[in-house]
């Protein structure tokens, strides 16, 4: 069932039951039977239309941002500057779309050659609910573009998302049926990717549900791209404005209630400014993450995207807690609705859950280290490998840290944050591909050799 539930409150707002099995083999055989007239389509005009997309996101801003507020909590100032980042990925690829699917040529030994770049057919993209809009843009704007055709299985708490995309990319010029929503179940999935006219899968969203998609992926041999949790670390070397510091890594993690796959999740500070970093970050959490209503735009802490999410992030706090860490602030749920308090964690040992596993909400844990290896260590000891970011008033020394961090993307001094021209992507069991930016758009490319 795709529901509708306001977080703020817990009322049910509207149900839809799940598309049948016949609806689902119908949407598949309405992308696929679209993609021959799309792909032929120029590349000029496959652009245009995504330019046209990032117009209507740019005039929807104040809707969509409304229903990402219903839906799932979402600030609503967070929800306007969402669809913001949609439409620089919609003209991102409308824009420089022509230059990058261009023919690469290549001089051989024996002759000329060159590397065309083409779509591959349909594609299945499973969405979550952390950011309704932008995780679907991520995906389906560099391949429309591309001229693949793309089904839509958004998250089961985000329908109303799920057909306002849906409209504005039908009204940009995108044909019904090279762009289809459906409320397919998880359940329908497997059958889904074993069906031949389904190409590739994308999915963001948890590791379980990673593991299980591309398990079907890899069984079909199709290709997945895969973009799951994250507990980055961030790396604080030293420092020459403390308060500033502090305010910009709890702006990072409290960013959409910390439910961000790239948040900042571990801050790992050197000793001789531990002390000062955790009095400074514990008082930020507790004084400006006041709960509220996240449709006013003077909130600062909004609900979690449901009650079940709520619960599960504090019992991940309460578990840490009886296994020894030190709670500073928040960990209470507060209702009815969503609400957790804005928490601080220290003394998290390798011995406590708390250590390895991804935290989904707003909770900063803070680690000491004594030596820049030990920073090095601590941030590197995690399943996950996503993004990372690295604080210091030496550029040269935050770079030496920088490589040698296991992850797919790190940032320095600054933290978090994704824009459409910079490759976004995990390694680790924080997935596999990279989407966004020039490599965005060659996941589900046919490269295609072309001997002269
Ligand atoms: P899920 O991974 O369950 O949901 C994301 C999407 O995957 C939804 O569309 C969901 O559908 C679908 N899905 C779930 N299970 C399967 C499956 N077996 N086969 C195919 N599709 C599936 O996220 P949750 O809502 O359960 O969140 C749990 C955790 O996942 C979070 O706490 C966080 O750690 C992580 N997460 C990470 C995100 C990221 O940005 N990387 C985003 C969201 C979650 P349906 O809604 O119908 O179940």
């Amino acid at each position: 069932m795709y529901s509708v539930t306001d977080p703020a409150t817990g009322e049910l707002i509207e149900e839809i039951p799940n598309a049948t099995d016949d609806d689902v083999l119908a949407a598949v055989g309405r992308v696929d039977r679209a993609y021959t007239s799309w792909r032929r389509r120029p590349v000029a005009e496959r652009a245009a239309i995504a330019l046209r997309a990032a117009e209507l996101f740019a005039e929807r801003a104040d809707e969509l941002a409304a229903i990402m507020t219903l839906e799932m909590g979402k600030r609503i100032n967070e929800g306007r500057g969402e669809v913001g980042i949609v439409r620089d990925i919609f003209e991102y690829y409308g824009t420089h779309g022509p230059e990058l699917l261009a023919d690469e040529p290549l001089t051989l030994k024996t002759g000329e050659a060159a590397v065309a770049k083409e779509p591959i057919g349909a594609l299945l993209g499973i969405m979550p609910w952390n950011f309704p809009c932008y995780q679907v843009a991520r995906f389906v704007a560099p391949n429309l573009v591309l001229g693949n055709t793309i089904l839509l299985k958004h998250a089961s708490i985000c329908p109303r998302s799920a057909l306002a995309i849906e409209r504005i990319l039908h009204e940009a010029g995108v044909p019904e049926d090279a762009y289809v929503n459906v409320f397919a179940s998880s359940r329908q999935v497997p059958w889904m990717l074993a069906d031949p006219r389904i190409k590739g899968v994308s999915l963001t969203g948890s590791e379980q549900a990673g593991i299980s998609v591309a398990a079907e992926a890899g069984r079909n041999l199709k290709r997945a791209v895969l973009e799951l949790g994250g507990s980055d670390p961030l790396i604080v070397l030293d420092t020459d404005d403390m308060d500033e510091t502090v305010k910009a890594t709890a702006t990072a993690r409290m960013r959409n209630c910390g439910q961000s796959c790239n948040a900042p999740k571990r801050m790992i500070v050197m000793g001789d400014i531990y002390e000062d970093f955790v009095e400074g970050i514990t008082k930020r959490v507790a004084d400006y993450y006041q709960p509220g209503d996240p449709a006013d735009p003077a909130t600062k802490l909004p609900p979690l995207a449901s009650v079940a999410a709520a619960d599960e992030v504090a019992a991940q706090v309460r578990t840490a807690v009886d296994q020894g860490a030190t709670l500073r602030t928040g960990g209470n749920r507060n209702g009815p609705g969503a609400y957790l308090e804005a928490t601080v964690l220290t003394d998290v040992t390798p011995e406590m859950d708390a250590y390895y596993e991804e935290i989904f909400g707003p909770v900063v844990l803070v680690f000491r280290a004594e030596t820049e290896e030990e920073a090095i260590e601590i941030a590197n000891d995690s399943p996950f490998g996503l993004g990372a970011a690295v604080f210091g008033t030496d550029p040269a020394r935050n770079r030496r840290v920088a490589d040698r961090i296991e992850a797919g993307m790190v940032y320095l001094n600054k933290s978090g944050g994704s824009v459409a021209d910079l490759p976004f992507g995990g390694i680790k069991r924080s997935g596999m591909g990279r989407e966004l930016g020039a490599l965005g758009i060659e996941e589900f490319m046919n490269k295609k050799s072309i001997r002269l």
